[in-house]
C-alpha cells in the first residue's frame, strides 16, 4: 500500500473572487478582462449563484420599471444575455403579471453551461467544489485566503480580493464588522422556489383558480399560504416547466442549525402545496416536483461594514453621483413578512447611482463587494440585491480590483468608470 501526506501547495493570483453567483462571474470577467491573473473560488459545482442553487429563475434589474424596458445594466452581464440567447433561450424582457417589472427568465442548465463557456473563454482559473475558509490579513491588507477543496486546503495569494459570496463570507473571514439584518436585526424571509413538470404546454394559468386553489387550502392546510394573490407563478423557457414561488419561511438566524430547519419544512410545504395544485388547478392533476433547492432561497444574511452605505433616501429620490461605478434600477422590495412582498418605486430618472465607496470595504484597502454585500441600508438593499444589479456592481468591483493593482494601489472612482463604460457597462 502506499501512503500519501496532505498535498499543500501556494497559488499566486492578481485578483481572487470568493462566490460564483452573478456578482462573481460579473466580477471574474470584469478584471480578466482588464488584464488579470484572475482565481474564482465557488463552493458548489456549478456557476449561477442563487439562479441555479436556490431556482430563482427569473433575473431582475436588468431594466428600469416602466411602460417600456430601458436597460440599466450592460457589459458583462449584457455579454451573458447575448451568450444564453446563442445557445437558444428567448431573453427578451418579460414583463411580470403580478408586480409590472421587467424580468428575464432563465433556464438553470443553459446558464451553468453559459457561464462555464465565459469563464473559461476570460482565461479565469474557475475552483468549484472549492470554499473560502479562512483570510490572512496584515493591517489593512489582506494577503492570501485558505482554500477547501477536494484536494484538502490550499493557500492562495493576491494583490487584490472581491467579495461576492452573497454571505459576506470573505469580508467576514478577514475580520471586518457586519450586520446581520435590518436595523432591529431581523431578516428578510426566505423562499423555496419550486420547479413542476407535468403540465401540459397548452394549458394555462388561470390565476382566479389560483388564488381560490389557495383560498381552500388554506380553511385547513398545514402550512397557510401568505400569497393569496397566489404568488408568482409562469412558464419556463425551453422546458415549459411551471415556476411559482410560495413555500415562504421567516428565518430567525444565520446557522446552519436554522437552515437545516427551513429546508426541511420548506420541502414538506412543497409536497403539500403540490398536492393542492393536483386536486384544485384545472390541467394540473399529473403535476410533479421536478426540483428545488439545491438549497432554500435565502434573500438577506450579513451586510459588511462599507465605505459608504446607500440609503433608502438615495433609492426614493434617484440619487445620482460623480463617483459612481453601476446603476440599480429594480424597485425597493421588501420581504419582512414572509410571503407579503411590498414594492416601492425608485425616484429620479428610473435608477439610482452605486457610488464606488458602496462597493469598497470598510477598513481594508484591497477588498471589493460585488452584488448583495455592498454597502446598502435596508430599504436600498432591498433593491441592488436582485441579480442584473449585482452583475453591474460585480464588475466594478473586478474593474476596481485590477485598477487599484495597475495604478500602484490608488483608488480612483472616475478611472474605474472610465474602464467600465469601455467594456459597454451602464454607469
Ligand atoms: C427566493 C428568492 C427570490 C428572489 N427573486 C429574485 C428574482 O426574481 N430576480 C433577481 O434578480 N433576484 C432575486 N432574488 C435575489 C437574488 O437571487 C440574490 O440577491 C442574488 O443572487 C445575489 O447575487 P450574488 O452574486 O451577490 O450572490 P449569490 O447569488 O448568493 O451567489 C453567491 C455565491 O457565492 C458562493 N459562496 C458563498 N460563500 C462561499 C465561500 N465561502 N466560498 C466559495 N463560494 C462561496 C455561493 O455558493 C454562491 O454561488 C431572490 C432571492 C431569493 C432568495
Amino acid at each position: 500500500m502506499m501512503w500519501r501526506s496532505p498535498h499543500r501547495h501556494e497559488q499566486n493570483y492578481d485578483v481572487i473572487v470568493c462566490g460564483g453567483g452573478a456578482a462573481g462571474v460579473g466580477a471574474a470577467v470584469g478584471a480578466a478582462r482588464a488584464g488579470a491573473r484572475v482565481c474564482l473560488v465557488e463552493k458548489y459545482g456549478f456557476l449561477g449563484g442563487a439562479a441555479t442553487t436556490a431556482q430563482v429563475l427569473a433575473y431582475c434589474g436588468f431594466y428600469q420599471q416602466g411602460a417600456k424596458p430601458v436597460a440599466a445594466v450592460g457589459g458583462v452581464g449584457a455579454e451573458l444575455l447575448a451568450s444564453l440567447s446563442k445557445y437558444g433561450l428567448d431573453t427578451t424582457p418579460f414583463c411580470s403579471e403580478t408586480t409590472g417589472n421587467w424580468i428575464v427568465r432563465i433556464e438553470p442548465e443553459l446558464l451553468k453551461l453559459t457561464m462555464d463557456d465565459l469563464l473559461v473563454r476570460h482565461g479565469v482559473d474557475v475552483q468549484l467544489h472549492t470554499r473560502v475558509a479562512a483570510a490572512t490579513r496584515t493591517g489593512e491588507r489582506i494577503e492570501a485566503v485558505t482554500l477547501a477543496g477536494m484536494e484538502g486546503r490550499w493557500h492562495a495569494v493576491a494583490d487584490a480580493f472581491v467579495d461576492a459570496s452573497g454571505d459576506a463570507n470573505l469580508a467576514m473571514l478577514a475580520g471586518v464588522p457586519y450586520r446581520i439584518g435590518n436595523r432591529e436585526g431581523l431578516l428578510q424571509a426566505t423562499t423555496l422556489p419550486m420547479r413542476i413538470g407535468g403540465v401540459p404546454p397548452e394549458v394555462s394559468i388561470d390565476r382566479p383558480a389560483l388564488c381560490a386553489s389557495v383560498a381552500r387550502y388554506n380553511e385547513g392546510g398545514e402550512f397557510p399560504i401568505s400569497r393569496s394573490d397566489g404568488g408568482i407563478m409562469f412558464r419556463l423557457p425551453v422546458s415549459s416547466d411551471i415556476w411559482w414561488m410560495a413555500v415562504d419561511l421567516p428565518m430567525a438566524e444565520v446557522s446552519s442549525r436554522c437552515f437545516t430547519a427551513m429546508e426541511m419544512k420548506g420541502r414538506a410545504m412543497a409536497n403539500d402545496y403540490l398536492h393542492m395544485l393536483r386536486k384544485h388547478m384545472p390541467g394540473f392533476a399529473s403535476a410533479y416536483l421536478v426540483a428545488t433547492g439545491p438549497q432554500i432561497g435565502v434573500r438577506e444574511t450579513r451586510h459588511p461594514a462599507a465605505r459608504y452605505e446607500m440609503t433608502l433616501e438615495d433609492a426614493a429620490q434617484g440619487k445620482t453621483s460623480d463617483d459612481a461605478v453601476a446603476r440599480a434600477a429594480w424597485p425597493i422590495e421588501l420581504h419582512t413578512q414572509p410571503g407579503r412582498p411590498t414594492y416601492t418605486p425608485l425616484g429620479g430618472a428610473g435608477y439610482f447611482h452605486v457610488p464606488y465607496d458602496a462597493i469598497s470595504a470598510a477598513g481594508i484597502e484591497n477588498l471589493w463587494y460585488g452584488g448583495r454585500v455592498i454597502g446598502a441600508d435596508p430599504e436600498a438593499y432591498a433593491s441592488v440585491r436582485v441579480m442584473g444589479t449585482a452583475f453591474a456592481t460585480g464588475e466594478a468591483a473586478g474593474v476596481s480590483a485590477v485598477d487599484y493593482i495597475e495604478s500602484n494601489h490608488l483608488r480612483n472612482a472616475r478611472t474605474v468608470a472610465n474602464r467600465l463604460r469601455a467594456n459597454g457597462a451602464i454607469v
